[in-house]
């Protein structure tokens, strides 16, 4: 039987990056039949829709996505199709691993990374609930529910017993905004009072970005409110390499989608030189998702090889190979 899943190759990067992860995927011989559901600008501005029907029907019927980047205009014009579709589906827990790849020369090349974010995505400062009071006075609404907190919680506690993970640290500012940040608090301190055999610390948000870049190797599992989350995966990226290799998926009790942790790079689009690792990556999780735990060890495995051999980089990595040189290696690899 094959696996039925969604693909939204997106716009900028994503169209590339899609291709090469589902040539990866393909490598792999695992039977998937691909549902696609182009989304860019020029379709949103022109539907005026920022997630068009055949897209969450699609993703109702497979239940699986794999998503590309799609550009969110800064400061006004359409809202996120990220955040859209995160809320849409509920997809509420947001994972990235972040690991040090084997051979890859970064400024903490000398240190074993190897942590998983646990980032909240459905509230927070994403409520989208912002007020003009007067003329250049502007609120934003930060929401924070017992509800999403709780969830979230448990799902990274629950992450963390049947990975093998032993620590989680929540981190917040629950010393400024009391009430927001106590509340998310509270949640993972009652969680995690139902895991005594994991250790569990808190650590104020501006402290754990500084730990994270003195002493990296000393994070096991990071659980976050959103905003938060979004700063800290794009921190915990450079410590290993940068956008181009950190996967994601977006978890909710129904459906799953993945994407890179990275957004649609237009200052390389289009130009055959962006990472795809990050994508491909993603597809490896998306394989244990499904129940392909074989192929997603043969991809995963086939990745590092090609960056332990250091001959097929691509350019933010410090290589000189295109996106397409960069995959021929680990489909090269993967039949190996
Ligand atoms: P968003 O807000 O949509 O998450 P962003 O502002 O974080 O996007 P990105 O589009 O992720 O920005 O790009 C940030 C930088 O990282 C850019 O210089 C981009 O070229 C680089 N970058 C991102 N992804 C990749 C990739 N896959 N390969 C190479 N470089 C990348």
């Amino acid at each position: 039987m094959p696996h039925y899943c969604t693909l939204i190759p997106g716009d900028g990067i994503g169209p590339e990056v899609s291709q090469a992860a589902v040539r990866a995927l393909s490598a792999t011989g695992v039977d998937i039949v691909w549902k696609r559901a182009e989304l860019n600008e020029a379709i949103i501005l022109e539907s005026g829709k920022t997630l068009p029907k055949y897209l969450l029907d699609s993703l109702n019927e497979t239940r699986v996505g794999l998503k590309g980047p799609v550009t969110t205009p800064v400061a006004g014009g359409f809202q996120s199709v990220n955040v859209q579709l995160r809320k849409t589906l509920d997809l509420f827990a947001n994972v990235r691993p972040v690991k040090t790849l084997p051979g890859l020369k970064t400024r903490f090349q000398d240190v074993a990374i190897d942590m998983v974010i646990f980032r909240e995505n459905t509230e927070d400062l994403y409520s989208g609930l912002e007020h003009e009071v007067v003329k250049d006075v502007v609120t934003s609404l930060k929401v924070i529910t017992r509800v999403a907190s709780e969830r979230i919680a448990n799902y990274a506690f629950n992450y963390a017993r049947l990975n093998n993970r032993t620590h989680v640290a929540a981190i917040h500012k629950a010393n400024i905004m009391k009430l927001a940040d106590g509340l998310f608090l509270r949640c993972c301190r009652e969680t995690a009072a139902k895991f005594p055999e994991i250790h569990y610390k808190e650590l104020i948000v501006d402290n754990a970005s500084m730990q994270l870049v003195i002493r990296p190797e000393t994070f096991d599992l990071l659980l976050l409110p959103n905003l938060y989350g979004d700063i800290i995966s794009d921190l915990a990226a450079g410590l290993v390499g940068g956008l181009g290799i950190v996967p994601g998926a977006n978890m909710g009790e129904h459906h799953a989608v993945f994407e890179a942790v990275h957004g649609s790079a237009p200052d390389i689009a289009g130009q055959g030189k962006a990472n795809p690792t990050a994508m491909i990556l993603s597809s490896v999780m998306l394989l244990t998702h499904i129940g392909e735990k074989d192929a997603a060890h043969r991809l995963q495995s086939a990745v590092e090889k090609v960056y332990a051999e250091g001959k097929y980089l691509t350019g933010d990595v410090g290589g000189a190979s295109s996106t397409i040189e960069f995959t021929d290696a680990v489909v090269r690899a993967l039949k190996d």
